[in-house]
């Protein structure tokens, strides 16, 4: 049976292209980018370039770009190293509670070490207030991290202006960019940022493979110890094969980021008007303009989303019920209940991710099919949609799962 996958937001499909970079140079360029002999060269050289790809998806500096071993542990170098190295400063740290879990359980980590963290709230969108974070600024204050776009319900977070504020208080600013590369133009000079996350495999790269941009003379604590790779920042040696995939990933992402995202924004609009359309109580969570491209999150009153997913992946169709961290479990969402949802309809969640190859077609089938899954769904649970009760209710009934 043909699938369809609307997931693009936990991971995309490895374009061919890149997997053609990439085992050529898993074939034939073993060498140690290390050692001075010509195998080591090569691989070298083909590090250099895929540095400078992906400076240029970001306008930076290739100096300016350090690969790590995956968008985690990029975010984990920028706060750890940015707390280490300013301890003598401050002990303050300004993120949000929508954060992906990278920052938030890095930060709780910091919390059990002497480190105090405010997260900021959002509103019904997703948006963070800027007044609320100049209030949150203190003396102390060494770091403010705060991510570009939401990996669950898309929202797009003014990230120029909170730079600009940042920046004038002679804060460190870091941005959680990984769902923003390949859907957003990407500037950090004009963004005023110091810090900036990125992973391959969601701008069909590998995954494994992710990089920090750290602006030119930044001062900042190493998180992996050991040899002088990355410009003596990050020690391991080199995964030439998924860094120089990396790199075409980033030099693709550039090419076509306009197309893409005229694309994805057409089959979302698509998606969303069918939804909303066509099924009663649903509702459309995240920013309705400032949203990624590709991000449609909705919420179907009285059912659970792990029961619509189920459903979806037996006719073909591959979707999300929140991040993948969460799913597995029945705990909900910390963006949804950041967002003011109850407990009960942050259960009752789909997020469909489209991706460059997603068609008119596979949208109008998931669309079709979903207005029949949600009806049947309903009329199987246990609370009767024709009566409409109150969240409060609905939030006890759902405990009893
Ligand atoms: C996927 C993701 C990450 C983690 O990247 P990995 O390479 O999977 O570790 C971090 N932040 C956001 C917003 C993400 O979507």
């Amino acid at each position: 049976m043909k699938r369809i996958y609307l997931d693009h937001a936990a991971t995309t499909p490895v374009d061919p292209a890149v997997v053609e970079v990439m085992v050529s140079s898993l074939k034939d360029n073993f060498g140690n980018p290390s050692s001075v002999y010509a195998e080591g060269r090569t691989a070298k050289k083909s590090i250099d370039a895929a540095r400078a790809q992906v400076a240029k998806a970001i306008n930076a500096d290739p100096r300016e770009i350090f690969f790590t071993a995956s968008g985690s542990e990029a975010d984990n170098w920028a706060i750890k190293g940015i707390a280490m190295k300013n301890q003598a400063k401050g002990n303050h740290i300004i993120t949000t509670k929508i954060e992906h879990h990278a920052i938030l359980h890095t930060c709780q980590y910091l919390e059990k070490h002497g480190f105090e963290v405010t997260y900021l709230p959002v509103d019904k969108d997703g948006l963070i207030s800027l007044e609320d974070l100049r209030n949150a600024i203190r003396k102390e204050t060494i770091l403010v991290s705060i991510m570009f776009a939401n990996n669950e319900i898309g929202t797009i977070e003014p990230i120029r202006e909170i730079g600009k504020i940042v920046k004038e208080k002679g804060i460190v600013f870091h941005t959680d960019a990984v769902q923003a590369l390949g859907n957003i133009p990407i500037d950090v000079k004009d963004l005023n940022v110091d810090l900036l996350s990125v992973s391959a495999h969601k701008i069909y790269g590998p995954k494994g493979i992710g990089a920090l941009y750290i602006r030119k003379g930044l001062p900042i604590d190493n998180l992996i110890h050991g040899g002088g790779q990355e410009r003596k920042k990050r020690a391991g040696t080199e995964n030439t094969p998924e860094i120089v995939a990396f790199g075409k990933a980033a030099e693709l992402a550039t090419e076509h980021l306009e197309t893409n995202i005229n694309h994805m924004k057409t089959l979302r609009d698509q998606l969303i008007k069918g939804v909303t359309e066509r099924i009663p109580k649903v509702r459309l969570n995240g920013h309705p303009q400032k949203r990624l491209p590709g991000n449609a999150n909705f919420c179907f009153e009285y059912i659970e989303g792990e029961s619509i997913l189920l459903s979806l992946d037996i006719i073909g169709i591959a979707g999300s019920s929140g991040s993948a961290c969460t799913s597995g479990s029945l705990d909900p969402s910390h963006v949804l209940l950041a967002i003011g949802l109850p407990a009960g309809m942050a259960h009752g969640s789909l997020r469909l991710t489209i991706g460059k190859s997603t068609t008119p077609e596979d949208i109008d089938y998931v669309v079709d099919n979903l207005v029949g899954i949600i009806q049947r769904l309903r009329a199987m649970s246990p609370i009767d949609a024709d009566n409409p009760i109150d969240s409060a209710v609905f939030d006890k009934a759902d405990h009893h799962h």
